[in-house]
């Protein structure tokens, strides 16, 4: 085990009146068993089942702070972060889906690092079959994008440093892009990120993601991130494409039509020079930035 003074463990939860206690009774239990000092924090992000009441009447020692409404995955997090008193946040979700024992593995690779996720990657993972092509095209577009291998850019579970939280809460989302983003954000940023193998379990009670709608808001992000810490990765290849779909029309009309196609040429082409142009400038103004 590393050195440290303790750990904060946040829990956002939104209707979780099936699993909270159970994971709570047993994350104490677990965290007391191994010497762990820590303290947990629960945010109740506007339940309107009787979560809350339940933490409550447990007992047990949790910080519980409220959300007068429902604000979202990523706020509840951002919320719980703030009022965490050690430098060493673990985040997991309400809904016993994570192997909460593999706490212990996150602080043992903690050292030298700035992230640890618990990437779901084990023996016994239960993805939902409907999310996992969009996880799969998100994921290439990350790994594209930041030119890393990332095994799991949203698991819920993971170690995260507050000090080098607070560096990007700006940009941080309140929805479900909230773990996209800061992978993302710290990936672009040089930060360094480990992952450890955990299993994922089916969850209890009804997952809070809406389909459609967050995996539009997880490609939104995913463009922003990466255009605000590193624009010429999108930039430069669609002026690429540009500037060889202009060559492809050029020598295609050129060689086997009677009339060149000047003027699609010259639109492509000048289209890519703005591109690359634009790509440039958002460059500069990143890397002057601070
Ligand atoms: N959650 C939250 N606010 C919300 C939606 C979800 O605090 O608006 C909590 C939820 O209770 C759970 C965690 O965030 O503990 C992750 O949500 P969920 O498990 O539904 O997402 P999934 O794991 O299915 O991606
Ligand atoms: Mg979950």
């Amino acid at each position: 085990m590393v050195s440290m003074e303790g750990v904060s463990i946040v829990i956002p939860v939104y209707n979780e009146e099936e699993s909270i206690l159970e994971l709570l009774q047993g994350l104490s239990q677990f965290l007391e068993k191994n010497d762990i000092h820590h303290e947990v924090i629960v945010v109740n992000d506007g339940s309107k089942d009787r979560t809350a009441e339940i933490i409550r009447e447990s007992g047990l020692r949790v910080e519980l702070i409220e959300h007068g409404r429902n604000r979202g995955y990523g706020a509840s997090l951002k919320t719980g972060i703030k009022s965490a008193q050690y430098d060493y946040v673990v985040t997991i979700d309400a809904d016993g889906t994570y192997h909460y024992q593999d706490i212990k593995m996150l602080l043992e690779e903690a050292v030298e690092t700035d992230m640890v996720v618990a990437a779901r990657t084990g023996h016994h993972v239960s993805i939902p079959f409907i999310r996992r092509p969009a996880k799969w095209a998100i994921t290439k577009l990350a790994n594209y994008l930041t030119g890393e291998h990332i095994p799991d850019l949203n698991s819920g579970f993971r170690l995260l440093k507050k000090n080098i939280v607070n560096k990007f809460v700006k940009i941080l989302p309140d929805g479900f892009s909230f773990t996209a983003t800061i992978t993302l954000a710290m990936l672009t940023n040089n930060y360094k990120i480990k992952y450890i193998t955990t299993n994922y379990y089916k969850r209890k009670g009804k997952s809070k993601i809406r389909p459609i709608r967050d995996t539009i808001n997880f490609v939104q992000l995913i463009a922003r991130t990466i255009l605000y810490f590193d624009p010429l990765k999108i930039f430069l290849p669609v002026s690429a494409i540009m500037f060889f779909a202009s060559a492809v029309v050029f020598f295609y009309t050129l060689f086997f039509k009677e009339k060149l196609r000047d003027t699609t040429v010259l639109l492509l082409f000048l289209t890519g020079i703005i591109l690359l142009a634009i790509g440039m400038l958002s460059d500069v103004v990143v890397k002057t930035k601070e």
